[in-house]
C-alpha cells in the first residue's frame, strides 16, 4: 500500500505538546499541514513550540535555514475545522477523553470528504469504541506518536475491529515515509507500549509513595544502572501528570480493574494540585 502523496493536506486537532509535534513531522515531510485548538492561544503556542525545535536543529547543523523557513511555513493555523475541508488526513491529539474525542470525529466526518483517513493519537483508548457510531467507522485508526513526537521513532498503527485495512496500511506507509518506525497494533488497552509501560511507572510511584528511595535516586538508578534513556519520574513530569493518569485509569477500568494496572493515589493527589510537570513548572521535580 502506498503512503499519501505529498499533495494531501494533514489537519491536526490539538496543538499541544504532541500535536503540535505531529504537524511538525508532516510539514517536514511536505505537506501543508492545518493546526486547529479549541484555545486560540494553543494555535499560537503550538506554532511556536515548531519554530523553536526547527531553529534548535538549524543551530545544530541538522537541518538547512530555508528548509526550517519552509516547514513552518506550511503550517497554516486555522480557528475553525470548517477551513480544513480539503484535508485528506486528520489527526486528532486532543484531550484524552472517548466522549470528547467521539464527538470531534462525528464532527470531521461531516466536514471532510468521503476518502479522508481519521486518525487519532489516543495512549490508551479503544479504537474500536471510538469509531462505533461512525458513518465510516473503516476510516478510523490509531496514530500513537510518542513524546516528543519529531523525536522518537516508533509509532504504533493500531487497528479497530472496523478499520479498514487499507488505511492501516495506508498509514503504516505514511509514517515510514515520515521517517518514522511503524508497528501494526491491535485495540487492546494500551495497546503494546502504554501496556508494557504501566508497571515502570506504577511501581515506581509506589516506591515514592512508601518512601523507600527519593525520586532522583531511583530516576539515576534506572537511568544509569539499567539504561533506560530516562528515569520514570522524569519521564512522566515530561509526559504530564494528568496524561499519565488518565492512560494509567483508562487501561485499568479497561482491564476490568485488574490490580496490576492500579493508578497511585498520590499521582491523583498531583494532579489534583495542578502538579502537572513540565507543563506546570513542577510535578515530581520543580523547574526554574
Ligand atoms: P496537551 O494537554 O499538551 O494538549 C492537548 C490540546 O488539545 C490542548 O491545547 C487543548 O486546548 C486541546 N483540546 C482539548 N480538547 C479539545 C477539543 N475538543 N477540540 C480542540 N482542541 C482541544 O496534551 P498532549 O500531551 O498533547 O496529549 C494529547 C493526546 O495525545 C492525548 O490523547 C494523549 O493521551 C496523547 N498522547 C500524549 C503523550 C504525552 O506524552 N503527552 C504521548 C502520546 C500520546
Amino acid at each position: 500500500m502506498k503512503e499519501l502523496g505529498k499533495d494531501v493536506r494533514v489537519l491536526v486537532i490539538g496543538a499541544g505538546a504532541m500535536g503540535s509535534g505531529i504537524a511538525q513531522i508532516a510539514a517536514r515531510a511536505g505537506h501543508t499541514v492545518y493546526l486547529y485548538d479549541g484555545r486560540a492561544e494553543a494555535i499560537v503556542s503550538g506554532r511556536a513550540a515548531i519554530d523553536k525545535d526547527l531553529r534548535f536543529l538549524v543551530g545544530k547543523g541538522r537541518l538547512a535555514e530555508a528548509e526550517a523557513a519552509a516547514t513552518l511555513a506550511r503550517v497554516l493555523p486555522v480557528t475553525t475545522l470548517g477551513e480544513a475541508r480539503d484535508a485528506g488526513l486528520a489527526i486528532e491529539a486532543i484531550v484524552e477523553d472517548m466522549e470528547v474525542k467521539r464527538q470531534l470525529f462525528r464532527e470531521l466526518e461531516a466536514l471532510l470528504g468521503e476518502q479522508a483517513i481519521f486518525a487519532s493519537n489516543t495512549s490508551s483508548l479503544s479504537i474500536t469504541a471510538m469509531a462505533a457510531g461512525l458513518a465510516r467507522p473503516g476510516r478510523l485508526a490509531g496514530l500513537h506518536f510518542f513524546n516528543p513526537a519529531p523525536r522518537m521513532a516508533l509509532v504504533e498503527v493500531i487497528s479497530g475491529l472496523s478499520t479498514e485495512r487499507a488505511v492501516a496500511e495506508c498509514l503504516h506507509a505514511t509514517a515510514r515515509a515520515w521517517g518514522k518506525t511503524p508497528v501494526h497494533a491491535a485495540s487492546t488497552p494500551g495497546f503494546i507500549v502504554n501496556r508494557v509501560a504501566r508497571p515502570y511507572y506504577a511501581e515506581a510511584l509506589r516506591v515514592l509513595a512508601e518512601h523507600e528511595a527519593e525520586p532522583a535516586t531511583l530516576d539515576a538508578i534506572l537511568r544509569e544502572g539499567c539504561g533506560f534513556a530516562m528515569g520514570p519520574f522524569e519521564l512522566i513530569d515530561m509526559i504530564g501528570h494528568d496524561v499519565n493518569f488518565a492512560v494509567t485509569k483508562s487501561v485499568f477500568e479497561a482491564y476490568f480493574c485488574d490490580r496490576r494496572y492500579a493508578p497511585s493515589q498520590f499521582q491523583q493527589e498531583l494532579v489534583a494540585a495542578g502538579r502537572l510537570g513540565r507543563k506546570t513548572g513542577r510535578g515530581i521535580y520543580e523547574y526554574g
